[in-house]
């Protein structure tokens, strides 16, 4: 067993996975050579499957970095993409199926890209090896080829060929050597030829005599010699069955059959080499040698990194240990702790607060539709000095006619699904408060974790939202025929209502300053509003009105002059209202039909205490409870597969920080791994090699 070899293998898969690894680099086996002259054929050859992207145009537009792993107890061999996530295809037809489908991502107007595919395959049967097949060298660029592809091939390949990388260097032997790519382009980058091994594809198709002679070249000298192959599969028969893994056996058998018939030329004196067998051996013992002799500077250079890499954690990160994990724990704290803190300080108050707010506008809708409706001109002329204030309603007090307003509107109020408004009130003031906890918290930079969260507090909201409204239509139910108000909740109701009279009025006198910027001014509003007024007191014909306006205003204009009178109107109401509210008659109970206003206000203030007893205990008390852990659980179900890794990944912060530890911890893996092969000492390795 090559011992060194399988290590230096796995430390360089791992240093792949430590990425921008410029100092060290672990040799691996580039196979070049031009289209057809066979390539395929050898690589598969050595595998033992068939398993190469085929077909008449098939151009290998992408690297494939094969790792052959010797695993002697492996009952079937099998193949992974480790980038992809797919493990333990037994079926090589798959692998075939996929890297085509890998080769084809690549667009025919990117030619070939130089990311690489990585692919593992594990057998009894294969030697440790870490092979690179690249796309073949194209002599002319065909038709229907972009004529880039030629030149953007032998970049690539360019790339690869480079030290310490062993070449294998395929030429046809039905090929003048002399025209050889592959050669051609091994010479340029190894000219004294050490670290190139020739293989001699399709020996059958030249005499044996020819055959031998190109062998032993020695116009073209290689350290690492030639060895002649015949790796061509027999055409499907009975006797050969495709894929079990039998590859290298009929090719070697058929080789020996060829060989053999010409011992002069390849028998054992002939001082050549031949055999997919023998290239194997040579294959794995360059390798060996490679990288025995890389396992010092590698040393080296591991430790240099792996010194730069701890120097940055102490620097950038004080040393501060991080996962995944833990960031998404303290992430959850964060977010818990937050939480916590506005589950304290949003309960009774804080809802009453809201519901009594979407009431006061619904009591608000009730005045304006059964008791500030009437003509201006009747309000007006009724305005007598303050303290006597006795209009709207002034009619006697027992009058049916203003006991059934009263009543119509007191009940308008109990029926209008306090319940539902209630529940949507709330529910969506907390989901509010959730969402900008989130912004606020160490989530603000996950969107997808973002919408989890806020997802789960909608989930937990609306599971009781329908029941919570029910009960609260249930417990109101008393209300809607009878309202029994005491003469402190009349007080609290007429302290009350003047702030929202007063607040309303500030919004009439606000939207009025608003039309005034629009149409250009005070004196341009006026104008406007007194030809309004005068229509419609009559004084004017008829307006007259057409699309384009009237009495020289256009009909935008006259449309905000209905606007501003329609608010000077409602605020002079408002205005004469409060008076009422403020007089003496409303300061009474009794006087209640006098002072609708108290009075709704006072209705209003019972739905929203009962409501928010029953939100409290129903939704409230509920959502608090369930919530953090609903967030817990949809969090860790949308962690799995990856997700936590992509979930820290996101915040480019901790990326950094994850990979510099990462980095760190594989290079100590590596380092354990590389001095242990050191401490193995020469002599232990010298035997290795010959077992
Ligand atoms: P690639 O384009 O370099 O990968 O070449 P392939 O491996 O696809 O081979 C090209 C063609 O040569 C195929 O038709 C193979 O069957 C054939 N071929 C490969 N090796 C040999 C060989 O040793 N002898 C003969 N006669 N044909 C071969």
């Amino acid at each position: 067993m090559m011992y060194i070899t399988k290590a230096m293998i796995e430390i360089r898969n791992l240093l792949q996975k430590v990425g921008q690894s410029n100092t060290v680099t672990l040799p691996a086996i580039v196979v070049i050579g031009s289209q057809s002259s066979g390539k395929s054929s050898v690589l598969e050859s050595i595998v033992g499957h068939e398993f190469l992207p085929k077909g008449s145009n098939m151009i290998t537009r992408r690297p494939i970095e094969l790792t052959l792993v010797n695993e002697p107890d492996a009952k079937q061999d099998y193949g992974e993409f480790p980038d992809l996530g797919l493990h333990r295809i037994t079926d090589f037809s798959l692998i075939q199926k996929n890297l085509t489908e890998l080769n084809m991502s690549v667009s025919e107007s990117e030619c070939v890209s130089d990311d690489p595919i990585h692919l593992v395959i594990h057998s009894p049967r294969v030697p440790d090896l870490s092979l690179i097949d690249l796309p073949g060298y194209i002599q002319v660029a065909g038709e229907n080829q972009p004529r880039e592809l030629k030149r953007k091939i032998s970049e690539l390949c360019d790339k690869y060929i480079r030290g310490p990388n062993i070449i294998l260097a395929i030429s046809a032997a039905d090929v003048d050597l002399a025209n050889s790519t592959a050669l051609q382009a091994s010479r340029r980058v190894d000219p004294r030829g050490e670290r190139t091994i020739g293989v001699i594809t399709k020996m059958d198709l030249v005499d044996a005599e020819k055959g031998a002679a190109i062998l032993s070249d020695r116009q073209y000298p290689l350290r690492l010699g030639y060895v002649g192959v015949i790796s061509k599969l027999p055409t499907q028969s009975g006797l050969f069955k495709r894929d079990t893994g039998n590859v290298l056996a009929t090719i070697s058998r058929n080789e020996k059959t060829y060989f053999n018939s010409y011992p002069d030329q390849f028998g054992p004196d002939a001082g050549v080499n031949t055999g997919t067998v023998t290239l194997r051996k040579k294959l794995m013992q360059v390798l060996e040698q490679q990288m025995s002799s890389k396992l010092q500077v590698t040393t080296d250079a591991i430790h240099r990194e792996l010194e730069e890499t701890s120097y940055q954690f102490k620097v950038q990160y004080n040393e501060e240990p991080m996962t995944a994990e833990a960031y998404l724990a303290a992430s959850l704290d964060d977010f818990k702790h937050l939480f916590h803190k506005f589950a304290s300080s949003f309960g009774r108050p804080q809802m009453h607060e809201l519901l009594k707010g979407a009431l006061d506008q619904r009591v608000l809708d009730q005045l304006a539709a059964r008791y500030w409706n009437k003509p201006i001109s009747d309000l007006s002329t009724a305005l007598p000095e303050p303290d006597s204030i006795a209009d709207l309603p002034k009619a006697d007090p027992k009058s049916p006619y203003w006991h059934l307003q009263l009543d119509t509107a007191s009940s308008a109020l109990t029926r209008l699904g306090v319940g539902r408004l209630a529940t949507t009130v709330v529910a969506s003031a907390v989901q509010a408060n959730v969402d900008q906890l989130v912004s606020k918290s160490a989530f603000a930079k996950h969107p997808s974790a973002r919408q989890v969260i806020s997802d789960a507090a909608s989930t937990v909201l609306a599971d009781r939202a329908y029941t919570t409204s029910d009960g609260i239509e249930f417990s109101l139910k008393p209300y809607k025929y009878e309202v029994d108000i005491q003469q402190q909740e009349w007080q609290q109701g007429r302290d009350h209502v003047t702030g929202v009279l007063k607040t309303e009025l500030d919004h009439c006198q606000g939207a009025m300053k608003n039309l005034e910027n629009v149409v250009g001014g005070k004196k341009k509003l006026k104008e406007v509003m007194t030809f309004v007024d005068k229509a419609r007191k009559g004084d004017i014909v008829a307006e007259g009105e057409t699309r384009n306006g009237a009495g020289g205003f256009s009909a935008a204009l006259l449309a905000k002059g209905r606007e501003a009178v329609f608010l000077r109107d409602r605020a002079d109401i408002i205005n004469m209202r409060m008076l009422a509210v403020k007089s003496r008659q409303c300061k009474n109970l009794e006087n209640k039909y006098y002072c609708p206003e108290v009075f709704l206000d006072a209705v209003a203030t019972k739905l929203t205490q009962t409501a928010v007893l029953f939100l409290n205990v129903e939704m409230l008390n509920d959502f608090y409870a369930r919530f953090p852990r609903e967030v817990e659980s949809k969090l860790s179900e949308q962690m799995h597969g990856g997700g936590l890794e992509r979930f820290a990944r996101e915040d480019p912060r901790i990326k950094r920080h994850l990979d510099l530890v990462k980095r760190k911890e594989l290079l100590e893996l590596v380092l354990a791994k590389i001095e242990g092969l050191n401490q193995m000492g020469s002599g232990d390795r010298g035997r290795e090699l010959h077992d």
